[in-house]
C-alpha cells in the first residue's frame, strides 16, 4: 500500500469522530448531519433565526390569499436544506463537466422521470432555476434576436416575461400583444388570430398571471400551425390544476411548456416540458436541432450555469407528491374553494371578474363594488386585518399600476392548510366587511377603525388556529 495512504489511514483511525463514523452506519450519520439545523442557525445568526420565527409566526396567524403563492412539504423543505447544495457541475445527467457525479446523475433522472410521469410529458428540463429562466431559455431557443413574439398583455393578466418592454424579452425581440375581450375579460381566440394574421409571430405564448377561467390551448395551437408559430404554453399558475386533471393539458398542444414549480407547491424553481413535438427540427441561424437538443443548449451554456442540485431533488420530491391521490384531491378543493369564495363574494355585491372562475384565482374589480375604494387600499387594509392579498390591476383599468381597480385572491395555501368552502364563506364576509367599512382618503392613504380591524383580526387569528401548518 502507498505509505501516504498508510499514513491517513492511520491518523484517520485515531481520531475519535472518525472511529465513531467508522463504526455507525452513514445513514445514521447523514441524519446527524442534516437534524437541527435550525438549532445550529438559532445559534450561530440569531438574527435570522428570528426573521424565520417571525415569518412562521406571520404565516401561522394571518391568511393566506396570494394566488402566486403555495406552500411546500416538509420533506420538499428538507431536500432544499441538504448537503445537496454543495455539489457544483454543469451540464446534463451522463454528460457532465465535473466529477463526482453519480449520486446527483441519478437524482436528477428521477426529477426528470417523475416530472414526465406527473405531466405526460415525453421530455423534462429540471434545471431552471425559475420559471421567468424556463421562459427565457425556451424563447432564446427557438429564436433569434428581433423575431417578433405575440403574447398576452401584461396590463390584461399576462406575465411580464411573456414580453413586458421592461423584461428581457421585451428588449431582445419584438413583442406584439394581445388583450381580453373589454366586455367578457375572456380571451377571444377569433380576435387573437385575426392579429396572429396581421403580425405572423415567429413565436405566440398563452398563459396568464391573472385570468381565472380555462384557457384553450388547443385553439392557440391552430392559431400558431396557421401562422407558422411556435407555441409556448406558460402554465406557472396552474401547473398543479393541469397535473391533476382539473384544467386541460398544453402538453401536446404547445411546443413548449414552461412553469415554475412553487406555484402548484414545489420548491421555487422552473421547469421546461415537451410533448409530442420534443424532436421536431427547429433551425436557429444556420443549425438545425431537434427541439429537446436546442432547449439544453439554451439552458446551459446558453444562460445558465450551474444547476442547483438541491432544488433538482427538491423538485423530485414534489413530483412525486403531484402523482399522488392526495394531491389530486387538493387540485379539486383549490377550485371548489375559489368558487366558494368567488360566490359568497357576489352574493355580498362584489364585482367579482368573468363573474366567477374555473382554476384557484378570483378576481375582483373593488373600484367598481365600493366608491373610492383602491386595490392599494384594499391591499393595506385587508392586510392590517390579517389576510394577505394582492392588488391587481385588471384588464382596462383607468387607475395607475401603482394603486389599480382590483384584489386578487387565490386558495391554494387555505386549502392546502385544510379550509374548505364554509371556511371560503367566512372569509369573504370578513373581506366584504373590511372595504365596507374602510374609508379611502386619496386612493393610498385610508382611515379603518381601530375596534373594527381588532375584531377582524381576532377572527382571522381563531380561524388560523383551526387549520394550522402542519
Ligand atoms: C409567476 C409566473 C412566472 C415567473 O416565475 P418565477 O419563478 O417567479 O420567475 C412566469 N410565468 C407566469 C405566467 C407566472 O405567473
Amino acid at each position: 500500500m502507498d505509505r501516504d495512504v498508510v499514513g491517513l489511514a492511520a491518523a484517520r483511525s485515531g481520531h475519535p469522530a472518525v472511529e465513531a463514523l467508522d463504526k455507525r452506519p452513514l445513514g445514521t450519520e447523514a441524519d446527524r448531519y442534516h437534524s437541527g439545523l435550525l438549532a445550529q442557525l438559532k445559534n450561530e445568526d440569531p438574527l435570522v433565526y428570528e426573521g424565520i420565527v417571525e415569518e412562521y409566526r406571520r404565516v401561522s396567524e394571518t391568511i393566506q390569499l396570494i394566488a402566486a403563492e403555495n406552500r411546500c412539504s416538509r420533506a420538499v423543505l428538507a431536500a432544499l436544506g441538504s448537503i445537496l447544495q454543495n455539489k457544483t457541475t454543469e451540464g446534463f445527467v451522463g454528460n457532465r463537466f465535473h466529477g463526482g457525479c453519480q449520486v446527483v446523475d441519478r437524482l436528477e433522472q428521477l426529477a426528470i422521470e417523475r416530472a414526465k410521469a406527473a405531466f405526460g410529458a415525453r421530455y423534462a428540463n429540471v434545471q431552471p432555476h425559475s420559471g421567468t429562466a424556463a421562459n427565457h431559455i425556451a424563447f432564446t431557443a427557438l429564436l433569434e434576436p428581433g423575431d417578433r413574439i405575440l403574447h398576452m398583455a401584461l396590463d390584461q393578466g399576462g406575465h411580464v416575461s411573456h414580453g413586458a418592454s421592461v423584461s428581457f424579452t421585451g428588449r431582445f425581440f419584438s413583442t406584439y400583444a394581445y388583450s381580453v375581450d373589454r366586455s367578457s375579460y375572456l380571451l377571444d381566440y377569433e380576435q387573437i388570430r385575426c392579429l396572429a394574421r396581421q403580425i405572423r409571430p415567429r413565436l405566440i405564448v398563452c398563459g396568464a398571471s391573472a385570468y381565472p377561467r380555462l384557457i384553450d390551448f388547443a385553439a392557440f395551437r391552430s392559431i400558431a400551425d396557421e401562422v407558422g408559430a411556435y407555441l409556448v404554453a406558460d402554465i406557472s399558475h396552474i401547473a398543479g390544476l393541469i397535473a391533476a386533471g382539473q384544467h386541460p393539458s398544453p402538453i401536446d398542444q404547445a411546443h413548449v411548456t414552461t412553469t415554475s414549480t412553487y406555484k402548484p407547491g414545489g420548491p421555487r424553481g422552473g421547469l421546461i416540458l415537451m410533448g409530442k413535438d420534443y424532436d421536431t427540427p427547429v433551425k436557429v441561424g444556420n443549425k438545425t436541432r431537434p427541439m429537446w437538443e436546442q432547449i439544453e443548449k439554451a439552458t446551459f451554456p446558453g444562460f445558465q450555469g450551474t444547476p442547483y442540485l438541491n432544488n433538482i431533488a427538491a423538485k423530485a420530491v414534489f413530483f412525486r407528491e403531484m402523482a399522488t391521490d392526495q394531491y389530486r384531491y387538493l387540485q379539486a378543493r383549490i377550485i371548489e374553494n375559489a368558487r366558494a369564495l368567488a360566490e359568497a363574494l357576489i352574493a355580498d355585491g362584489m364585482q367579482v371578474l368573468t363573474g366567477g372562475t374555473d382554476n384557484h384565482m378570483v378576481l375582483v374589480n373593488v373600484a367598481a363594488s365600493r366608491p373610492g375604494m383602491t386595490g392599494l387600499v384594499a391591499q393595506r387594509a385587508l392586510e392590517d386585518c390579517g389576510i394577505v392579498i394582492n392588488m391587481n390591476r385588471l384588464p382596462y383599468d383607468p387607475l395607475p399600476q401603482s394603486i389599480t381597480s382590483g384584489i386578487r385572491l387565490g386558495t391554494p395555501v387555505v386549502t392546502r392548510n385544510g379550509m374548505g368552502p364554509e371556511q371560503m364563506s367566512i372569509i369573504a364576509k370578513m373581506v366584504v366587511k373590511v372595504l365596507s367599512e374602510v374609508k379611502s382618503v386619496d386612493g393610498r392613504n385610508y382611515h379603518l377603525e381601530q375596534r373594527m380591524q381588532q375584531q377582524i383580526r381576532r377572527q382571522v387569528t381563531d380561524l388560523c388556529r383551526c387549520f394550522p401548518i402542519i
